[in-house]
């Protein structure tokens, strides 16, 4: 007979994949044991992680289209383990999403990007930092005040933030989420719809939500070489988006042919491996200094 603790552990690890995987229901079997463990165990030490330093952030820039200036920077979180190397993003925080710990990476995400954009402000790099933030934090109730605090702990301007949200906001509690991204905007925060066009896409949040970027899906912007349909697609968002007062960035730039393409189209900004990989804050300031206005003339 399995004791309780025996039938609870099951039921963990069989919830851990439930949210993993966005299922509403799913079934304990002997072989999910070693995924939920190996989540746990990442969880664990990711607290860890941050007070020994481990995770950082690297900076990815973003370039203005019709006239090649540098338009902002997006932090990306890495973290360096001390055993296992480096842990990409993509597997730690979508677990951490199932948990409060996404409240201390982004606290934590907040506090450098701030810190960052004020004393790059003072050296005479004047962009705004997107971080990337997570529905369940927009959900935390007193979101806005808590960025509003890092801001006067680290001298930042709201002129410096842009917050990046998935269309997966739109899934939980819009109302919510609205009155919270409302009172950020009024403070003159930015906020950029991430991954658009990839999710549940729904027109109506863009006049709900005060929304001032709308970033293209990658699998759009890298299919513009090849496929029309995915030209027509970019060029329907780029004049929506224009028509309603809305920038439009295109994440996923990778090759001269697409980064022409984008500017031919009238979007906005781009971002992309073709122009910088995400960088270490003192790479990422040299690359600043040796930019010239088009990607290939840098060194
Ligand atoms: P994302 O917000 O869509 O970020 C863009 C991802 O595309 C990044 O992956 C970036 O390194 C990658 N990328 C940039 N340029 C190119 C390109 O030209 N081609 C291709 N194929 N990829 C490119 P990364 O850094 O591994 O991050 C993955 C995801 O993890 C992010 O997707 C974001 O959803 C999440 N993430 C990263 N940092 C944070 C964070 O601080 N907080 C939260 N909540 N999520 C984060
Ligand atoms: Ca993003
Ligand atoms: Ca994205």
């Amino acid at each position: 007979m399995e004791d309780a603790e025996g039938y609870l552990r099951k039921a963990q690890a069989a919830s851990l994949l439930v949210s993993e995987n966005g299922d509403d229901v799913s079934q304990y079997h002997a072989s999910i044991h070693w995924h939920a463990r190996e989540s746990l165990a990442i969880l664990g030490e990711l607290t860890e992680g941050i007070d020994r330093g481990e995770i950082s952030l690297h900076y990815q820039p973003k370039i203005c289209l019709q006239t090649g200036t540098i338009a902002g920077a997006e932090a990306l979180m890495r973290w360096h383990h001390r055993e296992r190397g480096m842990i990409s993003p993509g597997d730690f925080i979508p677990r951490a999403e199932q948990s409060t710990l996404i409240h201390t990476l982004t606290a934590f995400a907040l506090d450098q990007a701030l810190q960052q954009a004020a004393e790059w402000h003072g050296l005479g790099i004047r962009i705004p930092i997107a971080i990337n933030v997570s529905p369940r934090n927009l959900l935390q109730p007193g979101f806005c005040e808590a960025v509003l605090a890092a801001m006067k702990r680290t001298g930042a301007t709201t002129d410096m933030l842009e917050l990046e949200v998935t269309e997966n906001v739109l899934m939980t509690d819009i109302e919510r989420v609205a009155v919270e991204l409302q009172q950020l905007a009024g403070h003159g925060i930015k906020i950029a719809i991430d991954d658009f066009g990839a999710g549940y896409s729904s027109l109506t949040y863009l006049y709900r939500l005060p929304v001032t970027h709308l970033k293209v899906d990658k699998s759009f912007v890298q299919g513009l070489a090849e496929e029309e349909v995915s030209a027509h697609i970019v060029e329907a968002v780029v004049s929506m988006a224009r028509k309603i007062g809305i920038k439009t960035i295109a994440e996923g730039v990778e090759t001269e042919v697409v980064y022409e393409r984008l500017r031919d189209l009238g979007c906005d900004v781009a971002q992309g491996f073709f122009i910088a990989k995400p960088m270490p804050a003192a790479e990422f300031e040299r690359w600043y200094r040796n930019w010239r206005g088009r990607p290939q003339l840098t060194t």
